[in-house]
């Protein structure tokens, strides 16, 4: 990725970013700035919003960071592609993890679903966005995965977009490659990809049977291994993003 700064501290705010313009620091913005960066007046950093791009900025303020004034536009504002991470919820640490990693392999929307098993009934959105906007500053990513309100499975299937492709990671499923099942669906119309992970108990028997009925349906085996729930996470969105993704490389334009 050449145009990416690696090396630029990259913080995420809420105000609208143009230039000259100055932006305040909360107090947790200001103590990550100066106490655990140990930056100061002068020193520039990376900042985004999710949808004016990334721009160049500058700390401002007397004893501490008090705000940024921004410079110049370092990279435009682009859109993440339409993969969507569907999942039965996970207890705290363990759906930290998982929100990070999908946000890093490129999710653009976060969907908790309620299964017969899902071991969670509440899930805390608010936790959920600070984890997605963490992830975001780290893996230099200028757009916000969406968080979605949970929902049970039966009415996320009802209102989920039918052109969508449904990849459902079925631990019941015969051992496949699952490589090859996704490369057999690259050319096709580019659509948005629903990907489906089930909670720890994994997913009822008539779960599974209205499913396998779905539009769109790719029941994918992630090989002859029960994996965690955060572990198929990883494993299935690497595998979608390299066979369908943004893995291969700059779109080639035929
Ligand atoms: N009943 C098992 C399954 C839970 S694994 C258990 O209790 O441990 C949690 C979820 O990860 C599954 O619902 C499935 O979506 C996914 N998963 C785990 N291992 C898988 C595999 N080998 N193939 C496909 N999906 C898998």
């Amino acid at each position: 990725m050449p145009d990416t700064d690696f090396r630029s501290p990259r913080l995420h705010v809420d105000a609208s970013l143009t230039a000259g313009s100055q932006v305040p620091l909360d107090r947790n913005q200001a103590n990550y700035l100066g106490n655990v960066l140990r930056l100061g007046s002068g020193d520039r950093i990376l900042v985004f919003n999710g949808r004016d791009g990334e721009w160049q900025a500058a700390i401002s303020g007397r004893k501490r960071p008090e705000h940024l004034d921004v410079i110049t536009l370092n990279r435009a504002q682009d859109g993440l592609p339409d993969l969507h991470y569907v999942f039965a919820p996970l207890k705290h640490a363990r759906l930290d993890y998982m929100v990070q990693k999908a946000v890093e392999m490129g999710a653009s929307a976060l969907q908790p679903v309620l299964t017969r098993f899902t071991q969670v009934s509440r899930v805390n959105s608010e936790r959920m966005r600070a984890n997605v906007i963490e992830a975001a500053e780290q893996c230099g990513i200028l757009s916000l995965a969406a968080v979605n309100e949970p929902i049970a499975l039966d009415r996320w299937l009802a209102q989920r977009p039918p052109e969508h492709l449904l990849v459902f990671c079925d631990e019941a499923a015969e051992t496949a490659n699952p490589a090859a099942a996704l490369e057999a669906l690259r050319g096709h119309p580019a659509r948005g990809i629903d990907v489906l992970v089930g909670p720890e108990g994994g997913f009822a028997e008539d779960e599974r049977a209205s499913l396998l009925r779905q539009p769109g349906l790719l029941r994918l085996s992630l090989g002859p291994r029960i994996l965690r729930a955060d572990t198929a996470a990883v494993a299935v969105l690497a595998l979608v993003q390299t066979a369908l993704g943004d893995w291969t490389g700059p779109e080639k334009h035929a």
